[in-house]
């Protein structure tokens, strides 16, 4: 286990934005996390516990210590009659643990294929796509309570998931090191492809025949025909989240915007799609020197090489202005920000 010194984070941030970190790391098991959080205690430095840093904005150098959680292994732990548990290290990639359950035919996240970064992240904002959240196929997770210096279990109840949130986001913000992830999957498949244009695709290249396999590559060849690939142009997916507004507000904006795109939660509130919002107040494609926002889905914004992260930052807070003075509301930010 080596600590660098002075360490680009350009390789480490799929927004690809060249900053260093004081201090760098890798940790492959929980005694070599222990040892490097005694030296950030000694250092009285702040730490960033990171995975695929695919949901990060670095705005300046770190002036601490970043900690690359690479803890691997993923194992089915038991079975029953109806669902198989599968544990796996949260330094295993989101996707290798989707695929390695698609080949199986174990069904329940299939239509979270091609979502990048680690399985440890996942319970950080309750990742989710096509209709499917973690929470939905969570069993447990075991997280290092980094004061006391134990191990902890966490339920589902305990992470208080929500709409890209978890009491890892808002209450236990930076106390936990999550070390591994169990999920539930089904033997008895339960697919879901009512969303968006899903069902269309597999009716397309699959005759309609409902696989997990089947949904898995129509899930990702449309994610690779909207989406850009960081490999290629720097970015971390939905910049914003979708804003859940009041009915009578959704009714208001309605008489103003007919072709308002929104999806009912419950009685109360609606969905609105930010994607839309932010298109609708003129930023789609909007590209200013090597930065933008995406020409085909309006709520990635995009580094096209060597910008600053403070650009990308200022550029999120325009948009934030101009969306709440075209429609009254503010958008909040799904991406970290350092
Ligand atoms: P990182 O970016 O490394 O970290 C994210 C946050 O989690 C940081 O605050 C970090 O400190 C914390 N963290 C990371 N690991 C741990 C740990 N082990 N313990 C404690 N804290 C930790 N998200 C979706 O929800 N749905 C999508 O469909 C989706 N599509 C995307 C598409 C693209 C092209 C991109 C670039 C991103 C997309 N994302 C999506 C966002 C992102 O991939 C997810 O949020 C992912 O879970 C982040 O994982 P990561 O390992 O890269 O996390
Ligand atoms: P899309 O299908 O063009 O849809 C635009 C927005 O409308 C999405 O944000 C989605 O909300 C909402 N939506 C569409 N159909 C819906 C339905 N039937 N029910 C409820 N809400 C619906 O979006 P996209 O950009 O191509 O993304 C497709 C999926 O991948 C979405 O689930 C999206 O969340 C996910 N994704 C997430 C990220 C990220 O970084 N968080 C990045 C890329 C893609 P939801 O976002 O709530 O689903």
């Amino acid at each position: 286990m080596e600590i660098k010194e002075n360490y680009s984070l350009k390789a480490l941030n799929t927004f690809g934005i060249d900053v260093k970190a004081r201090y760098f790391a890798v940790f492959q098991s929980v005694d070599e996390l222990k040892a490097l959080l005694t030296f950030q205690q000694q250092k009285g430095i702040p730490r960033l516990i990171i995975g695929g840093g695919s949901n990060i904005l670095f705005t300046k150098d770190f002036d601490g210590i970043v900690l690359k959680n690479e803890l691997g292994g993923i194992a089915v732990v038991s079975e029953n009659d109806k669902n198989i548990f599968i544990k796996a290290g949260a330094g295993e990639l989101w996707h290798n643990v989707v695929m390695q359950c698609v080949d199986k035919g174990y069904q329940g996240i299939e239509n979270m294929a091609l979502i990048p970064g680690c399985i440890g992240a996942a319970p950080m904002q309750n990742i989710g796509a096509y209709g499917i959240e973690l929470k939905d196929v969570f069993y447990e997770l075991q997280a290092l309570n980094i004061l006391s210096g134990e191990i902890e279990n966490f339920d589902l109840a305990r992470c208080e998931f929500g709409y890209r949130e978890s009491v890892f986001k808002r209450k236990y913000r930076d106390q936990f090191v999550i070390l591994n992830v169990t999920l539930r999957l089904n033997k008895i498949p339960v697919y879901n492809v009512s969303y968006g244009n899903l069902h269309q695709e597999i009716d397309a290249k699959y005759k309609g025949e409902l696989s997990v396999k089947n949904i898995a590559n129509a899930v990702i060849a449309i994610r690779q025909s909207k989406l850009p690939d960081p490999k290629f142009i720097g970015n971390a997916g939905s910049f914003f989240k979708n804003p859940e507004v009041d009915k009578e507000k959704v009714a208001q904006l309605k008489s103003m915007y007919s072709n308002l795109v929104s999806y009912p939660i419950d009685n109360q509130k609606e969905k609105l799609a930010a994607g839309w919002l932010i298109e609708q107040a003129g930023w789609k494609g909007k590209r200013i020197k090597d930065y933008g926002v995406h020409e085909k889905q309006a709520l990635v914004l995009v580094n096209y090489g060597g910008s600053q992260g403070k650009d990308v930052y200022d550029l999120s807070t325009s948009i934030i202005d101009s969306v709440k003075e075209k429609f009254g509301l503010v958008l909040e930010r799904e991406v970290n920000i350092y």
